[in-house]
């Protein structure tokens, strides 16, 4: 397995839903810190890792959110059912009968988002996409005592529960690839910089999900003089998908964002990125549908602006239980964001 594949692996098997992104920190702190001039940890939790180069380059910050979907318990049924709430985007039609891994104060907590059996179900019901108010979490407990001696509680957290397999021919399955196919990118390109003359800042930032928070802090920070987002985008190459909202393909190479609801990607980041994957004859294709956000929405009104932009690896079926991602997007996507940080950096 190649070292990109195995890091990213590490990277998608780690619990880190919004606001509990500490583990992703420790795999990257493990996998940076004897690279980085410097390491440090914010009052938030965003984790950054320094390459001081030489003056007269410019700073740039390289940014790939750590946390990952996820849910949060909010009550306690008496029969023991736990009712939850979700930490970023997840719709209620892909819910249903998902395993679910929860970390309380007595370690992991497994369990099944369940409902009514379809045989007791009206027809109109089992059509219908049932409310994730209406649904409920099964840990095997009978009662709020029961639930709470396993380590329940209002408060703990949890993921899709879904373990990172090679599915052959270069495609793999995985969880949370929205974004930690942008944290392995992050990585691999960081690692490449040592003893360059280049000023990049890698940055692991929390709270993407809940609406670009850590990203907002960190930028404040570094002040950088370019910003880029990593990250894991939607892909939509997929059966009874109009052409024209078919955003990214697998296999297209790096997805660079013109629009999207957060950010304009910056005319001289966009142009710089087109004219490297033309040069080098590296694949990469245009978000073509402007929706979603990136921590690029943050970076770019820092203080008096920086000019900012988005790379991410196309992923099938981000923000569900499990995605799909083709080897060369990934390594196209860390050779396209190696050439730039190159090119920008000597601006
Ligand atoms: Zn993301």
């Amino acid at each position: 397995m190649s070292k990109e594949i195995e890091l990213l692996g590490k990277l998608s098997n780690a619990f880190g839903p919004s606001g509990s992104e500490e583990d992703v920190a420790e795999i990257l702190k493990k996998e940076l810190e004897g690279h980085a001039d410097e390491t440090r940890v914010d009052k938030l939790g965003n984790i950054f890792f320094y390459n001081n180069g030489k003056d007269g380059y410019s700073k740039i910050m390289l940014s790939a959110h750590m946390d990952e979907i996820g849910f949060i318990v909010t009550f306690i049924e008496q029969d023991g059912f736990l009712r939850f709430d979700t930490l970023g985007g997840i719709t209620s039609n892909i819910m249903l009968g998902q395993r679910i891994l929860l970390r309380g104060d007595k370690g992991y907590l497994k369990g099944i988002i369940g409902t009514k059996p379809p045989h007791i179900m009206t027809v109109e019901e089992q059509n219908k996409v049932i409310p994730k108010e209406d649904l409920f979490i099964d840990i095997g407990a009978d009662s709020i005592k029961q639930a709470e001696e396993k380590g329940a509680d209002v408060g703990v957290m949890g993921v899709f529960d879904v373990d990172f397999t090679d599915l052959g021919g270069g495609y793999f399955r995985g969880k949370s690839f929205d974004d930690r196919a942008g944290c392995a990118v992050l990585a691999e390109v960081f690692r490449s910089m040592k003893d360059s003359p280049y000023n990049l800042v890698a940055v692991g930032s929390v709270q993407e999900e809940l609406g670009i928070r850590g990203a907002r802090t960190a930028a404040w920070q570094v002040d950088p003089d370019y910003g880029l987002a990593l990250e894991g985008t939607f892909v939509a190459d997929v059966p009874n998908t109009r052409p024209d909202r078919v955003s990214s393909k697998i296999k297209g190479g790096p997805v660079i964002t013109i629009l999207d609801r957060t950010a304009f990607t910056h005319p001289t980041v966009l142009k710089t990125l087109i004219r490297i994957g033309r040069e080098g004859s590296i694949p990469f294709q245009f978000k073509k549908v402007p929706m979603g956000g990136t921590d690029a929405g943050a970076i770019h009104l820092t203080k008096a602006g920086v000019p900012s932009g988005t790379v991410a690896v196309p992923c099938r079926y981000i923000h569900g239980p499990a995605s799909i991602i083709h080897i060369d997007d990934l390594k196209n996507t860390i050779k396209l964001v190696t050439e730039f940080v190159k090119t920008i950096s000597s601006r």
